[in-house]
């Protein structure tokens, strides 16, 4: 095992030291010091797990494959492999779902032929786990180590052991449940969805199911729905990045286009820099920050001697969330610069729709038309802007088929 690596990160994809995360439960016993003393108990499942993680260690040479593979999709993943539960979903992901492409040698499998001579029992764990899919749930009930969840679309119940990562009541999350010893153990990388959006994310659950051509992730299995099972996980993370990402802030573009720079009159009392951070700006030094939403980085923040901001947005798409956050912490001059997305649709000049389809647009989130109709959750916003556009129809439809809609 490469020590040096593992400092660095973990297992199972966590950006936090090995030592930190999984190394935690490498040994017999509770990482607050007790013994265990349940063998078909959570510190009993985390441990094995923690075996099969290390098994699946070395196979990172098809972890990069997919990665190369990632790194071609029109969302810069790259940027958001800092964040936690992002990173172990991707990781997850790979050894659960998109690795069936490699048939018997699925790395879960292959891992439980390995234990087989040593611990038959394991083996037959990991198999089991292996049939585990992605998807949404919504807690019932919950205390420190148990739960009762219904899945979002189906509505189907079950009572599960977890390690204190679920939400609280009410709350939506995405996670796998891993059959062990008999108990229902959910597997530590939960994606938890932002709270009140319920009935939208139920909605968009099912045109993923749709789009897999499936009618709920209830009984979707990689050995049956080989095709199917290879795309639910990164849907179903798609779905999270959406909800947590993209709605907040936008979709940076993949191609690094240059940083545009702004000068506001920051109206300084005091210490500019020092206020900044005190609002949650992260300080590289004494004048200069970073505003950051989760691991994303979104603008660089300069505090000039004549009480002047300099900002430095990393992506056009950040614009409207930048702007909003500086005018609600910085006094009101800089409101004036904060743009807020037109709710009227602006309109293509007559003749210049090519034009049009290369600006940057509020309702895209900052992107183009063009830009924002090549993937699909642009494609959606993108149809919503054309149907408030006060165009006739012959030319709409023009738009459309342009746009590749
Ligand atoms: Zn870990």
């Amino acid at each position: 095992m490469d020590a040096v690596k593992l400092k660095n990160s973990c297992i199972c994809g966590n950006t936090a030291p090995y030592a930190e995360c999984c190394g935690r439960y490498s040994k017999p016993g509770l990482p607050d010091g007790n013994i265990g003393s349940d063998p078909a108990g959570r510190e009993a499942f985390r441990r094995d797990l923690h075996d099969l993680y290390m098994y699946l260690f070395p196979l990172r040479n098809l972890y990069q494959a997919y990665w190369e593979r990632l790194s071609q999709e029109e969302y810069p993943h790259h940027l958001l492999m800092a964040d936690p539960e992002y990173g172990r979903a991707v990781m997850a992901n790979f050894f659960w779902d998109y690795s069936v492409q490699f048939s018997d040698a699925r790395p879960v499998l292959r891992a439980a032929r390995d234990v087989e001579v040593k611990n038959i029992r394991l083996a037959n764990d990991f198999r089991e786990w292996s049939l585990a899919p992605l998807w949404l749930w919504r807690v019932l009930e919950i205390d420190a180590t148990r739960a009762h969840i219904a899945m979002l679309d189906t509505g189907r119940t079950v009572r599960v052991e977890h390690g204190g990562e679920l939400p609280g009541p009410g709350g939506v999350f995405a996670g796998r449940i891993l059959t062990y010893r008999g108990r229902e153990q959910m597997h530590p990388a939960i994606l938890t969805f932002p709270a009140g959006h319920e009935e939208a994310l139920r909605d968009r659950l099912r045109a993923v199911c749709r789009d897999l051509g499936i009618k709920s992730g209830a009984g979707l299995r990689p050995d049956v729905q080989c095709e199917e099972w290879r795309r639910h996980g990164a849907l179903v993370l798609g779905l999270w990045r959406e909800s947590v990402y993209d709605a907040r802030v936008g979709i940076p573009a993949r191609t690094m286009a240059a940083s545009r720079s702004f000068r506001l009159p920051a109206a300084a009392r005091g210490d500019l820099a020092r206020q900044l951070r005190a609002d949650g700006a992260v300080a590289l030094d004494a004048t200069r920050l970073e505003l950051r939403y989760r691991a994303l980085t979104l603008a660089r923040l300069e505090a000039e001697n004549d009480g002047w901001l300099r900002v430095t947005l990393l992506d056009e798409a950040y614009c409207p969330y930048v702007f909003h956050w500086l005018g609600d912490h910085l006094d009101a001059p800089a409101r004036v610069h904060a743009s807020t997305p037109s709710e009227r649709a602006q309109l293509p000049e007559a003749g210049g729709l090519n034009e049009w389809t290369r600006a940057p647009h509020d309702a895209l989130g900052g992107e183009s038309p063009l830009e924002a109709s090549r993937h699909d959750f642009g494609r959606r916003r993108l149809s919503a802007l054309l149907s408030r556009l006060e165009l006739q129809g012959d030319a709409i439809s023009a738009l459309r088929s342009h746009l590749g809609l």
